[in-house]
């Protein structure tokens, strides 16, 4: 995510809710948990399953603002279950099916638990069918620096941007990082609306005189909150990246023109990204650019990153904001947190990214290393650790300017063959996985062969900021 210029939202306490137990009161241990074990997020997410893809039809009433859908979940029980939670708010349900069968519910707060009719296996798969109808209501999470999940654009469609917890405000879904999952869409909009989601442009057939369905298919593994479908009025262009990647770009018609040029060397990035990161871990990318603008946010959605109408100038302008969401799909999406506490191994990463591309791609090393230096001089003294900053300091500025200047650092010190073969490595080992800073710090201790150990303690986990080290104007 990027946010310009930096907010700070309000610091509401998350307050955990207990956990909700199936209506035949089973045996608890036969129960999946209502969390993953999350630190930051007591109930995000799910335990006693591995969910596998997501099927989503949903039928927009844009006029209306209006859902009528449907999800299945594909998934792998991790234990025997009498009965297991989604994340879900808000929505009428019309029924749930387990493997094709009625199942019972219900909800309390953002925890739907399901009791199937016959309890899941450990090992058994098994798909969940959720049917779903109403208005979707925009999300002021207390962890997000704007308003988050599905929200109204300025030409009477819609937008979705979920980073860190929105998505259980639009389809149910097990809401944590740890449980990536392929999915399609099946988005139907009114003749006069796209819809636009992650993945690949499959499908386009028309459903009676008025509407179009337009399939979407995003099959590399993708973390929930990347998930998007977007409703709107756009006009498209096709680019080719590196190793012919298919990059499909749709903006916004009032400001299609300007961003035609605009993103006229997105390729070109791809390209040179991939040199320095490795291959481009997506089977394809687009940009994404809505009529609304939506507090200076763009979001890194997987293979299609989002961008307000505002990031948009016809002088390249906001290019280093494309270079960032680009540089998120090695660094975030590829490579997914563990727990959000290490957010900085995408922000302080996608930081450091679109710097290199301002000041050094469109400059010289120099340029780069003087504004890193820069940024340094305005880190505060004190924070809270780039590291595990506290759930309400997870986007502040800090976590990613302290975690670019960090990398930068450490760039000096290894020189740029070893720096670029660890984040060359790191992608390779973790791509479609997740992470933690330990994982990242092994890989370079292993691929320097140096024990960077003390350097990252210094840099990510304390409060005090180090000394720049040598002298800045050398
Ligand atoms: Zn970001």
């Amino acid at each position: 995510m990027q946010v310009k210029p930096p907010e700070h939202f309000c610091c509401h306490r998350f307050h955990p809710r207990t956990k909700a137990t199936g209506l035949q009161q089973p045996d608890s241990d036969r129960v999946g948990a209502a969390g993953v074990g999350d630190p930051y997020f007591p109930t995000m997410g799910n335990g006693g399953y591995d969910a596998d893809h997501y099927d989503l039809r949903l039928d927009v009433d844009p006029a209306n603002n209006h859902l009528t859908a449907s999800c299945e979940m594909k998934a792998r029980a991790l234990q025997d279950l009498d009965a297991f939670n989604l994340d879900f708010r808000n929505f009428d349900i019309a029924h749930i099916t387990v493997n094709g069968t009625e199942a019972k519910f219900q909800r309390e707060g953002g925890e739907l638990t399901i009791t199937p009719e016959q309890p899941l296996l450990a090992g058994q798969d098994f798909s969940v069918k959720v049917d779903y109808a109403g208005n979707p209501v925009p999300y002021e999470s207390s962890h997000a620096p704007i308003t988050i999940g599905w929200n109204p654009t300025d030409d009477g469609g819609s937008y979705v941007l979920s980073e860190p917890d929105g998505s259980s405000t639009w389809y149910p879904v097990n809401d944590h990082p740890r449980d990536k999952a392929t999915y399609k869409f099946y988005v139907t909009v009114p003749n006069d609306y796209q819809a636009v989601c992650n993945g690949k442009l499959v499908e386009k057939s028309p459903l009676g005189e008025d509407k179009t369905t337009y399939v979407w298919d995003a099959q590399d593994p993708m973390a929930s909150y990347l998930s998007t479908v977007n409703v709107g009025k756009f006009e498209e262009q096709l680019q080719t990246g590196p190793e012919g990647v298919p990059i499909h770009n749709f903006f916004a018609t009032p400001v299609a023109k300007k961003a035609k040029k605009d993103f006229e060397r997105v390729p070109e990035m791809m390209e040179w990204f991939s040199n320095r990161y490795g291959k481009y871990p997506f089977e394809t990318y687009g940009n994404l650019v809505i009529n609304a603008n939506v507090g200076g946010a763009a979001l890194e959605t997987q293979t299609r990153p989002i961008y307000e109408r505002g990031m948009v100038t016809g002088d390249k302008r906001a290019e280093y904001i494309y270079a960032h969401e680009l540089a998120h799909q090695w660094w975030g999406n590829s490579t997914s947190v563990e727990n959000w506490k290490d957010i900085w191994l995408n922000e302080g990463f996608a930081n450091y990214s679109h710097m290199q591309w301002k000041h050094e791609h469109d400059g010289s090393f120099k340029k780069l290393d003087r504004a890193m230096y820069q940024m340094y001089m305005f880190l505060p003294r004190n924070s809270p650790p780039v590291v595990d900053p506290g759930e309400n300091d997870m986007f502040s500025e800090n976590v990613y300017n302290r975690g670019a200047v960090t990398l930068h650092l450490l760039r000096k010190d290894l020189g740029d063959e070893t720096f670029f073969n660890c984040l060359k490595t790191y992608g390779e080992q973790y791509r479609g996985k997740n992470v933690t800073t330990d994982d990242f710090i092994a890989v370079v201790n292993t691929v320097s062969g140096q024990d960077k150990t003390e350097f990252f303690d210094r840099w990510l986990r304390q409060s005090k900021l180090p000394p720049w080290p040598g002298n800045p104007l050398g």
